[in-house]
């Protein structure tokens, strides 16, 4: 591992003569060894001040508090050698924790000012069941200016989040479950897309395709949540996804 991201490092690939492309890490249970939401939330804290409780909720030391803290470490910075945009896209009420987390992990004043967070809770379990992360995921390809689904990895340990970004198009890796998960291959997975996604992207800035990436953005879905249909859907969950004059709506099965 340590060998292949030393190799992977001196390949670097410049963000100017390519496509843009996207890394989205989820953040509790994916780069934290636990649920920061929901320790926040139990303790009855209020958005906003979560940073003052900092070390109040995660008071291990450093190894316990990351997911395979040196080779996460390790795999940010491939990931930004590599060329990426980074984003984290998080289901909580508490963004303020999140890049002195990373600041802590050992990310770059120049890496923590590149990372987009986009984090909110889904309105219903519904609506995170249809959707996942891909509205976050969605305003973090407009935020970079990022035209193809295929230049998104998403990167999360939720099966329910990597199926939703599956639909999508979006390249996908499946953290495991629990502390420090022992196979971390999860990782190398993610480097080795990263490179894929990398070349792809150069192959594309050589030979563009017919539709640039004006066009292409006009073309990506957005989400929205229309009232009408509420009564057809479980729990009031309503998902109509425009795509430009095309309109469908999911359902939940
Ligand atoms: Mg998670």
């Amino acid at each position: 591992m340590r060998a292949a991201v030393g190799q992977e490092s001196e390949t670097t690939h410049s963000k100017t003569n390519r496509e843009t492309s996207l890394v989205c890490f989820d953040f509790d249970w994916t780069i934290l060894n636990g649920h920061s939401h929901n320790v926040l939330a139990d303790a009855k804290i209020k958005a906003g001040e979560e940073k003052a409780f900092f070390n109040m909720i995660f008071p291990q030391s450093d190894e316990k508090y990351f997911q395979n803290k040196k080779l996460l470490l390790e795999t940010f910075n491939v990931l930004f050698n590599q060329g990426h945009n980074i984003a984290i896209t998080s289901f909580t009420h508490y963004p303020k924790i999140i890049i002195p987390s990373l600041e802590r992990l050992g990310l770059t004043n120049e890496q923590l000012e590149r990372i987009y967070v986009i984090a909110w809770l889904p309105e219903t379990n519904e609506i995170a069941i249809v959707f996942g992360k891909n509205p976050h995921i969605e305003k973090a390809m407009k935020h970079f200016k990022v035209a193809h689904n295929e230049l998104v990895i998403l990167i999360d340990d939720s099966a329910t989040n990597i199926e939703a970004a599956k639909k999508y198009k979006f390249k996908t890796v499946l953290v495991p479950p629990g502390i420090n998960p022992p196979n971390h291959s999860y990782l190398s997975d993610a480097i080795k897309i990263g490179k894929e996604i990398a070349d792809e992207a150069l192959k594309i800035a050589i030979n563009p395709e017919t539709e640039d990436n004006e066009k292409a953005l006009s073309k990506s879905i957005s989400i929205t949540y229309d009232e009408e249909d509420k009564d057809n859907n479980i729990g009031g969950c309503v998902g109509r996804m425009k795509e430009k004059e095309n309109h469908f709506c999911l359902t939940l099965g």
